[in-house]
């Protein structure tokens, strides 16, 4: 009987083995299946902790397509999402252009709080606006309002279809309909937009289902179908934009009763908060992240009782931890999900300066798996710096990724590109525990009220500090183009890498990895130094085209 090790490799016998053999000698003479399973790469007595780069997953069976690999995955308690990441809610990295993006690609934008409850509040609206079914409350005008006022609504609102009724409000008889090419060249401004607005509508009445109204809107090759009730009163609005948008983002992460992309949005915890909260909530936001680098604290404790109690429709992330403990408290006071991670984020010091933290890898597997128990999702947040990253985190239990630093360089990122002095495009980035943040330099960020709509300051406890600890950096990353590119090819990665480990959704990941079929190798240093590219002259990394 041939055998598959030592000296007996030379045994020409061994050249002879078919697959059933193989199997067999694989059966009946090895217990345990090749590499180590979760529990033995998490033992932090033995390896410390670990962070992403000190492990690899093995590879599996690849019996299907890459494409047919699912990425749907909840956030929270009660919602799903159909890719796992999540842009952080940092003032260089998430405002309502990246949260629009993201979302529509089937991930989560989390508006940061580094401006006011005002401004924080619009940006939770435009994404609310963004997308539709039916528009419920559509923006409408009266028969006495100008082409210059249209106009200018138009410049506000960003869309320039609005329904005219008699006295210019929703539920009141609809006279016609003002659209963008109606006064694009219309140059008298004082004109009523009665003057040229077009009357021949095409409508649907109140009761249509949206399916149905959606094929009204489609064959009438018009630009926007009004809903009506029996009396012709204006009761909603639909919007062709809708239909393309629906047709061009498959993923986008939408609530299914209205169709309008999912909102979440940072508060911290302090008393004033609650208020900034209700703006934020009136403006049509679905989750809210309390954002803290260490969640565990009395503050966060009273704020989610607070709100469960206060926003029962609300979801609430509760964070940041690393421990279970932390978690345990969170958990308790009723957070629909938690954020994982202190100090692995790329603009860090936090571990350099207070000496709390922990690595990574091991903070999300230790929280994940508690967690996981009470049913609550858990996001690792931040050390994201490729495919490889997201997928280990995943692979440990989070159900979604964070990722700043990895997403500031797109051009949906707030602020402008710029040359560094080594000739490159980049964007600036910078820890929100940057001094730079917590003084609140962005232009206009804080406006008069700086001080207290600072999310740094809040977010590291120094509010009340007259010196303020640096718990992070700024500086700068290099430009990835937009998002729309980027987060399809961080998808189509991690798509691939679970094609490699033989599973085929992120469920299935999971249950791999603890039922220990889905198997792990601890890296060496040579080993992470091989995994790298090495030995070449030159290089020129591109990631996709
Ligand atoms: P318009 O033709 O200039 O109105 O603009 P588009 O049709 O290109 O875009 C309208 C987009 O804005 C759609 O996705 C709508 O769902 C969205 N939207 C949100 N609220 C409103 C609203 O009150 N009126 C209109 N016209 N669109 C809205
Ligand atoms: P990245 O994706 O850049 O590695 O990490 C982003 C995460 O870093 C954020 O979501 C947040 O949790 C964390 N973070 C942001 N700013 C700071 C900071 O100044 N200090 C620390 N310790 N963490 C930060």
């Amino acid at each position: 009987m041939p055998i598959l090790n030592g000296d007996s490799m030379a045994d020409s016998s061994a050249k002879v083995l078919d697959y059933a053999t193989a199997l067999d000698v694989l059966k009946n003479e090895y217990s345990e299946r090749d590499g180590i399973d979760v529990k033995t790469l998490t033992d932090s007595r033995v390896n410390g902790g670990l962070t992403y780069n000190d492990f690899l997953i093995l590879p599996g069976y690849i019996g299907f397509p890459a494409s047919e690999v699912t990425l749907d995955t909840p956030v929270t308690k009660r919602i799903t999402l159909k890719t796992p990441f999540i842009s952080s809610p940092m003032d260089t990295v998430t405002e309502h252009s990246m949260a629009i993006h993201i979302a529509l690609l089937g991930g989560l934008g989390v508006i940061h709080h580094n401006c006011s409850a005002d401004e924080q509040a619009e940006m939770v609206r435009k994404v609310k606006r963004f997308e539709n079914g039916f528009i419920l409350d559509p923006v409408v005008i009266s028969p006495k309002t100008t082409v210059g006022e249209a106009k200018a609504l138009k410049e506000k609102w960003g869309f320039g279809g609005f329904p005219v009724t008699e006295n210019g409000t929703l539920r009141s008889k609809l006279v016609g309909i003002i659209t963008t090419r109606d006064i694009q060249f219309h140059d008298e401004l004082d004109d009523p937009v009665t003057a040229v607005m077009s009357k021949d509508l095409v409508m649907a009445f109140q009761n249509t289902s949206l399916r149905v109204a959606n094929d009204l809107l489609s064959k009438s090759k018009k630009g926007k179908l009004p809903i009506v009730d029996n009396k012709g009163n204006l009761i909603a609005l639909l919007s062709r934009s809708d239909l393309m948008k629906n047709l061009h983002y498959p993923l986008a992460s939408k609530l299914p009763q209205s169709k309008q992309l999912i909102s979440a949005a940072a508060i911290g915890t302090r008393p004033e908060d609650k208020d900034r909260l209700q703006k934020l909530v009136d403006a049509g936001l679905d989750i809210v992240v309390l954002d803290s680098s260490q969640g565990n604290s009395m503050y966060q404790i009273e704020m989610i009782k607070y709100i469960k109690e206060k926003h029962p429709s609300l979801d609430v992330i509760g964070g940041n931890v690393v421990t279970r403990e932390q978690a345990a408290s969170l958990i308790a006071a009723g957070v629909d999900g938690l954020r994982i991670g202190m100090g692995s984020g790329s603009a860090c010091i936090t571990q350099e300066v207070m000496a709390v933290g922990r690595p990574q890898a091991a903070a999300v597997y230790n929280v994940t798996q508690f967690a996981k128990r009470f049913g609550v999702p858990c996001i690792a947040d931040g050390g994201i710096q490729n495919v490889g990253h997201i997928v280990k985190g995943l692979a440990l239990g989070a159900t979604t990724v964070m990722m700043g630093g990895l997403l500031a360089g797109t051009t949906e990122s707030p602020g402008q590109y710029f040359v560094s002095r080594e000739g490159q495009l980049v964007k600036a980035y910078r820890g929100m525990g940057s001094i730079d943040a917590m003084e609140d330099k962005k232009a206009g960020a804080g406006s008069k009220n700086a001080k207290a709509s600072n999310a740094g300051t809040a977010r590291y406890f120094s509010e009340g500090d007259r010196l303020l600890v640096a718990q992070g950096v700024s500086g700068s990353v290099l430009d990835r183009g937009s998002v729309t590119k980027f987060v399809p090819y961080l998808m189509a990665g991690v798509q691939h890498s679970l094609q490699d480990i033989g599973v085929k959704s992120l469920d299935e990941l999971q249950q791999g990895v603890a039922d220990g079929t889905v198997r792990f190798e601890l890296r060496t240093v040579s080993a992470q130094a091989e995994g790298n590219v090495h030995g070449l002259h030159t290089f020129d990394k591109k990631l996709y085209s």
